[in-house]
């Protein structure tokens, strides 16, 4: 389907190609669906919530819940309070969350609507919280999304009561259900006390009781978050999607903590158990130095497959950012690494951590750039290996490379959200699909000669 993609590249301005991004209002409500009894609202017409509701259940096999102001033309020429007040009526009403949070759409935003003078305004029952974040998609991706919405509930919540939770908080950033469960199983064994938030461990990966529930038993509470002022520590994982929120934080409250890449791979997963340690003074516990030693002996084992092996990672600027870092210590070369997000703090972190593996091979590393480039780029010089979301299986197929799907979205396949790649046991995981994948290949092309049952 991509065979017409031409192998010289130009360069392009005002048109992207095969995105590798989507818009802010789907990050908004993925955020807004780690928070406990939780209604994301999409402020704008019934067809941006449909597609982003869409995006979200697809990944996620489960139904993204959320609700609407039904922009119609009225709406459009003289604003939507009057479809807000009336949502906010009917949702509680109707499907009684705790807590509405309103994210903005390019509709609402063009026209101007000011959603936080319209909340204030508005009559909200006794007990319950409307929040909101501003959400324009003609800027940004998704991930400044999530991390609007994150500070939405920052800004709304939070307040300092002086009696400390003795808790460490735990931003976890764009990731599925399974890496926060793993995120969680790491803090566990070190027995520190954490709050996740958000918490998308039993909103989006509910287990099938054959009972109709609108919200999971899981997220971040209200009181949960309210008390962030009062956390011992913050931990904020990811620079792209956290960092924006644990600055908030701390502005707000003077809150002790890190920012850290996802804990993806050895070092990256180092980084966040040695940060748990510091801030809770608990030791690391030998099963987790075991993990750990397992991990480091399968990159040392399947090393001779691995190394100089050239790959081309896509997809989320933080998870791209992570799995760079698993693919040096497997030994390979990450030679094209792209993001649509449009922040160049992206390739200045990349470039940095590429050079400290003083790698001789030039690698393009890219932010706010498209699929369509990174084909083009494969169509000049080739690699071993495609790892990212879905969106990467036409250029699979077209250049006939092997392809390991991972971060977001993952559409095609089943069971991606319920893995976790985080922590050393996810980097194991992941390191295996990666090996499988270069192996299975090998297999194909070899010679009948060359064919071997051990590798
Ligand atoms: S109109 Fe804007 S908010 Fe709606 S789906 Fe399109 S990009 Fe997203």
């Amino acid at each position: 389907m991509l065979d017409m993609t031409p192998k010289e590249i130009r360069v392009r301005s005002g048109i992207t190609i095969n995105p590798c991004k989507t818009c802010e209002p789907v990050g908004a409500m993925f955020c807004a669906l780690g928070v406990h009894n939780c209604m994301p609202h999409s402020h704008g017409s019934q067809g941006c919530s449909s597609y982003h509701r869409t995006v979200l259940t697809r990944h996620f096999k489960e139904p993204a819940i959320a609700t609407s102001s039904s922009f119609t033309e009225g709406a459009s020429v003289f604003g939507g309070r009057s479809n807000l007040n009336t949502a906010v009526k009917n949702i509680f009403d109707m499907y009684d969350p705790d807590i509405i949070a309103v994210h903005s759409t390019c509709l609402s935003e063009t026209i101007g609507d000011d959603l936080g003078s319209y909340i204030l305004d508005m009559e909200i029952p006794e007990g319950k919280r409307v929040i909101h974040a501003s959400t324009p998609s003609y800027e940004g991706s998704h991930i400044q999304g999530f991390s609007n919405m994150m500070m939405g509930f920052i800004n709304y919540l939070t307040r300092k009561t002086g009696v400390p939770t003795g808790k460490t908080a735990v931003f976890p950033g764009w990731v599925n259900p399974g890496d926060i469960r793993e995120m969680k199983a790491i803090a566990a064994a070190m027995d520190v006390p954490i709050t996740m938030f958000p918490d998308f461990d039993g909103t989006l990966d509910n287990p099938m009781t054959g009972r109709f529930e609108y919200y999971g038993e899981g997220g971040t509470t209200i009181p949960e978050i309210e008390q962030l002022g009062d956390a011992q520590s913050v931990i904020a994982l990811g620079h792209f999607a956290s960092q924006e929120s644990y600055e908030l934080l701390n502005k707000k409250f003077r809150t002790q903590g890190a920012v850290l890449p996802m804990p993806v791979g050895v070092a990256f997963t180092d980084r966040y158990i040695m940060a748990l340690r510091k801030y809770s003074q608990k030791e690391v516990p030998q099963s987790l130095e075991n993990e750990r030693g397992r991990l480091v002996d399968l990159l040392i084992d399947a090393s001779n497959h691995t190394y100089r092996k050239k790959v081309a990672i896509y997809g989320d600027p933080d998870v791209v950012y992570a799995m760079t870092s698993l693919c040096l210590e497997m030994g390979m070369v990450p030679k094209y690494v792209i993001t649509g997000t449009p922040k160049s703090e992206f390739e200045k972190m990349t470039k940095a951590l590429i050079e400290s593996y003083n790698l001789e091979e030039a690698c393009v590393v890219k932010a706010d750039t498209d699929l369509f480039y990174l084909h083009q780029l494969i169509k000049n010089e080739g690699v071993d290996l495609l790892l990212g979301s879905s969106y990467g299986k036409y250029i699979a197929r077209a250049e006939d490379i092997p392809y390991v799907r991972a971060g977001f979205p993952v559409l095609d396949r089943y069971g991606a959200t319920i893995q976790s790649i985080c922590g050393y046991r996810g980097g194991a995981y992941l390191a295996e699909k990666i090996i499988d994948a270069l192996l299975t290949r090998f297999d194909r092309d070899v010679k009948d000669e060359d064919f071997e049952c051990v590798l």
